[in-house]
């Protein structure tokens, strides 16, 4: 994007935007080059506006919510990169429902829910993500996904239109959404929850968070989980039998102690865990033939 562009842009939007913002500093894997732009909107009119001024401008846009589930390119990202967290965001409660919007952290979403003595997101527990992400990814564990208790979500469509998809009129799958192909916004999300026993929705949600913490690898900047697992096992298991755990390229390196996450030792750039993803793959084929899939999101230039 030439100067100009970016100037223009700037005088639209008329907030702070972030010129060549190292995206390292914004994702859990600590890696990514600089955003062309970074902006991060304060509410969904700025947001609008900023997406209707890029879109005037033919300038291209990159979603990221708190980046705890992706891979930003060495080279940065072109282009304006949204950045759509915010953590002063609290839950609603509406005709029953409970209304989240996008950038509120999953955390606030599970605490409003736990104070509510409402059932059905504990399994969310300590997934380092944004509301708008999670749904996005159809973020899960112990084979729940948020969609499960999903009345509807909240959408500015490719037109940049206002669109209420109801949860029956969403494709959803194992760590996928429609939303991963239509590149629709996400702006909120409505939760139809239970009416729970307190002390068994915090035991079950304090049970679920040992049980990850003992499982995953929380010592060195991570992205969660790197391959989503094959139908029929997990992808981990098969990671570790086939002798990748501690496997190393450059600072990247298979968790010894979770064999899906590849921590970052320190310096880690994106092409050491693009090798490394590419190894383990080759590797897992080899042994059991099975083609592992990436579940991280690669933002930016990877060619
Ligand atoms: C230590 C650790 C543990 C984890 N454990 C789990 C786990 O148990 N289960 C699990 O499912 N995941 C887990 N994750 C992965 C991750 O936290 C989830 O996928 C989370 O939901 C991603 O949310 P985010 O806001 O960080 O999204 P980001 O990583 O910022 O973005 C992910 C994708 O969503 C898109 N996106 C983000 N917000 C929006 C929006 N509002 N509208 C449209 N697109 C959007 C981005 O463009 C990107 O493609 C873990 C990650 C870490 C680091």
């Amino acid at each position: 994007m030439v100067n100009s562009v970016i100037d223009k842009f700037r005088r639209r939007v008329e907030q702070r935007v972030l010129t060549k913002e190292p995206l390292s500093s914004y994702t859990s894997f600590r890696i990514g080059g600089p955003a062309e732009c970074l902006y991060t909107p304060y509410g969904e009119e700025d947001l609008v506006c900023a997406l209707r001024a890029a879109r005037a401008l033919k300038v291209p846009t990159t979603v990221l919510g708190n980046g705890t589930n992706v891979l930003v390119s060495d080279r940065g990202v072109e282009g304006l990169v949204v950045r759509l967290t915010e953590t002063s965001l609290q839950p609603l409660m509406e005709k029953g429902l409970v209304l989240a919007r996008a950038p509120m952290p999953l955390s606030s979403l599970l605490d409003f829910a736990m104070h509510q003595n409402l059932s059905g997101l504990e399994y969310l527990v300590s997934i380092p993500g944004t509301v708008g992400g999670a749904v996005y990814m159809n973020a899960g564990s112990f084979s729940q996904a948020i969609s499960t208790h999903l009345a509807y979500v909240e959408v500015l469509d490719r037109n940049l239109e206002y669109v209420v998809k109801k949860h029956e009129d969403v494709d959803f799958d194992y760590r996928y959404s429609e939303f991963q192909e239509s590149g629709a916004i996400i702006l909120g999300a409505a939760f139809d929850l239970e009416a729970g026993d307190g002390a068994t929705i915090r035991s079950t949600a304090a049970r679920i968070r040992s049980e990850k913490h003992a499982k995953q690898s929380w010592e060195h900047p991570n992205a969660g989980s790197i391959f989503t697992n094959p139908p029929t096992t997990y992808a981990g298991k098969l990671i570790e039998e086939a002798g990748c755990k501690g496997l190393q390229v450059g600072q990247a390196q298979v968790s010894v102690k979770h064999a899906n996450f590849i921590v970052n030792l320190g310096g880690a750039t994106a092409l050491d865990v693009v090798r490394l993803m590419d190894i383990v793959v080759q590797r897992v084929y080899a042994r059991f033939n099975v083609r592992l899939s990436p579940e991280i999101r690669l933002l930016g230039d990877f060619s």
